[in-house]
């Protein structure tokens, strides 16, 4: 904490894991003796720049860029570039940080980075995210590549500004280098089922829990928080499972709708008119529709899937939802829990999926979008949806095998970062002091 100083989150994203980590340090002295805690949590470099960018109203504006490239044992970095106002070094290292174990855990030779910009996307023209992106990669360009650093999408970026990025790289470097930003358009370069991945993914892995303790999904009412990439396509394949989504949010507030919410009004307004929930009552009045988002966990459920953002449930959130009898927590977004609502969850023994294992599905098809551009090859949607399903039945078993074999049966938190732990840490070892 002293090394560095108000980086909250990202303190928060290290004790987690340090503390999950005693029972490997106990069995095996190599890890201390070589100093591997120290150097996993200090990133390899970290690059923060100028981005400068000229507005509609011709107003020349500055925001800040990062990219933390934390940690390469196992293959080129890779993590998404998120673009919000609370985007500074804190978040990026805490998200850079959490990279490094769940790359490790898809079983993919990618490296863990993360990046971004407190550029606030809301409200801008078209044309003001393309001079921002045209911006920001013209710094970042120099630091990535194919085999060396591939950024992809997160918070504020999706495939829009994904294809501004990609020109820009292009322009810069005068080369078609697919391979450097994945996340990509279908006719140039992108996977069929990268965009529903993440969300995807979260379910495949909540269903192979499930059928693990011989529960069904069928009828569940589940609350999905957000309302972006991750948690439409959460939404869609919980839906398709047979359970009911019944609320969804934004960062204004929440819907709740009984009868399920329509998941085509919810892309329509969100994909395409880049709207506000609340838009959704223009079509259902009979909705209803509350405007503080994180009072999203007062709607009674079977099912949370937070999807939207770090920290948005904290004890009280989690109270209420033990006080509903929720069944299970699977995080489709990153650190979405406080420690004290973990702390909580782990004592009432409900199901819980912590986000490095469970939103992994996301890399892991970027991963398939990098090897498919190496190959020149194009995989089909079902092809790669299927690989993605038996990477996230993979990371379940591993991270649960895991956590018996260390005395920590149940425990997926303990699991996966043990599991993932080990995988960078021996790669480390045999890479020697780098
Ligand atoms: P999007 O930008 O597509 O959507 C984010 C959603 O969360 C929006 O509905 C947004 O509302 C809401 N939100 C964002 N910040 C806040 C906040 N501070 N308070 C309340 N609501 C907020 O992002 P993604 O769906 O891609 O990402 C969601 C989460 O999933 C993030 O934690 C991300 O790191 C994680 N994730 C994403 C992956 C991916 O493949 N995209 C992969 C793995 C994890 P509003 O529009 O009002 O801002």
């Amino acid at each position: 904490k002293k090394r560095n100083p108000g980086e909250v989150e990202f303190h928060q994203a290290v004790e987690e894991v340090l503390e999950s980590l005693e029972p490997v340090l106990e069995s095996d002295s190599s890890y201390e003796e070589n100093s591997i805690l120290e150097r996993i949590i200090e990133p390899e470099r970290q690059i923060i720049f100028r981005v400068p960018w000229v507005n509609d109203a011709g107003e020349t504006k500055v925001n800040r860029g990062f990219r933390i490239e934390f940690n390469s044992a196992l293959g080129p970095y890779k993590g998404g570039l998120r673009f919000h106002p609370s985007v500074y070094t804190g978040i990026v290292k805490f998200l850079g940080f959490e990279q490094i174990f769940k790359n490790a855990l898809t079983g993919r030779p990618i490296g863990g980075a993360k990046g971004g910009s407190d550029f606030d996307p809301k409200g801008k023209s078209d044309q003001e995210i393309m001079r921002f992106c045209q911006s920001f990669m013209t710094e970042l360009a120099r630091h990535i590549g194919d085999k060396t650093d591939v950024p992809a999408g997160d918070i504020g970026v999706g495939g829009r500004e994904i294809g501004y990025l990609f020109g820009q790289y292009k322009r810069i470097k005068n080369r078609y280098e697919a391979g450097v930003l994945t996340g990509k358009g279908l006719s140039w370069g992108g996977s069929l089922a990268r965009t529903e991945a993440t969300g995807y993914g979260l379910v495949y892995i909540l269903a192979e829990m499930f059928k693990d303790k011989q529960i069904t999904l069928e009828g569940k009412e589940v609350i999905v928080s957000g309302s972006g990439n991750v948690a439409i396509y959460a939404n869609e394949k919980i839906s398709e499972l047979g359970a009911k989504v019944v609320a969804m949010s934004d960062s204004s507030g929440y819907i709740y709708d009984q009868n399920g919410i329509d998941l085509d009004l919810i892309k329509e307004i969100k994909e395409v008119k880049r709207g506000r929930i609340k838009e959704y009552l223009e079509k259902y009045p009979e909705a209803e529709y509350y405007n503080q988002c994180h009072d999203i966990w007062t709607v009674d459920c079977d099912l949370a899937l937070p999807c939207a953002t770090q920290n948005e449930i904290n004890l009280e959130a989690v109270k209420k939802l033990i006080e509903n009898d929720v069944i299970a927590i699977a995080e489709g977004a990153n650190m979405p829990l406080t420690p004290a609502a973990i702390e909580l969850v782990q004592a009432n023994n409900i199901l819980y999926i912590p986000g490095k294992a469970a939103n992994a599905g996301g890399v892991a098809t970027s991963a398939l979008e990098m090897t498919q551009n190496a190959m020149f090859a194009e995989w089909s949607f079902e092809e790669v949806d299927q690989k993605l399903k038996q990477i996230m039945i993979n990371i379940y078993q591993e991270a649960s095998t895991t956590a018996a074999k260390y005395g920590k049966k149940g425990d997926l938190v303990a699991g996966a970062n043990i599991a993932a732990f080990l995988k960078v840490a021996n790669a480390m070892l045999d890479q020697g002091v780098v």
